[in-house]
């Protein structure tokens, strides 16, 4: 299972903003893109006119970075959203918002897409009362996702119980607290998917 593994506080840097990778850490002092909203590298400062492709690219980048998918896993993605009818660049976002790890970072049980992405690979979730370990695995409605039952009394999963209980998932999944699950209720709308991105010039981008 291939992944991002370099430093991901320098992808902010690069999109010039928050993308929140980091969970708690990206809401405190310590986020470096507070403290340096330069992009990294020796010439990081210097003003460079973009154009057309530099904005597309950049968007690309950003929602790809985002949901932690490398490139050629979001092009599949893209693809896919092409033979759905309908809006391309939303299709691609529900797409990416029906990932088992987004999902899972969605309805609480991690503080990030890439934390949720490590508790799913190792094996603590059930989709449907069967064991999946796969992050990428696409929900559908009606599904339920649940810790599974042996891994209850796991440390992690101990703490998580509680923060859950102050948890708002969004519309389109419910939350059981106290059974540490969740389902899939509808499929999430343009306005329920969070953070500012044109998804249109992904679209662009791909369509060149
Ligand atoms: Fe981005 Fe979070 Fe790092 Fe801040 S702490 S730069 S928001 S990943």
């Amino acid at each position: 299972m291939a992944r991002y593994t370099d430093p991901v506080c320098r992808l902010c840097r690069r999109e010039g903003m928050k993308l929140y990778l980091k969970g708690s850490r990206c809401y405190s002092k310590k986020c470096s893109f507070e403290r340096r909203p330069t992009p990294p590298g020796q010439h990081g400062v210097r003003r460079r006119k973009v154009g057309d492709y530099g904005l597309q690219l950049r968007e690309k980048q950003k929602v790809r970075r985002v949901y932690g998918v490398l490139e050629k896993q979001f092009r599949n993605y893209f693809i896919e959203a092409t033979r759905h009818s309908g809006v391309t660049g939303e299709a691609l976002l529900r797409q990416l918002e029906l990932r088992l790890d987004n999902v899972v970072f969605r309805l609480g049980f991690a503080p990030s897409r890439a934390a949720a992405r490590q508790i799913v690979a190792h094996g603590h979730f059930e989709v449907n009362g069967t064991a999946t370990n796969i992050p990428s695995y696409s929900l559908k409605v009606g599904d339920r996702i649940a810790v599974r039952i042996s891994h209850h009394e796991r440390e992690l999963f101990k703490t998580v119980k509680e923060t859950l209980r102050q948890h708002q998932a969004p519309e389109w999944l419910s939350l059981d607290a106290g059974n540490m699950a969740g389902s899939v209720i509808a499929l999430p709308r343009r306005d329920q998917m969070p953070l500012d991105f044109n998804e249109q010039l992904v679209v662009e981008y791909y369509s060149r």
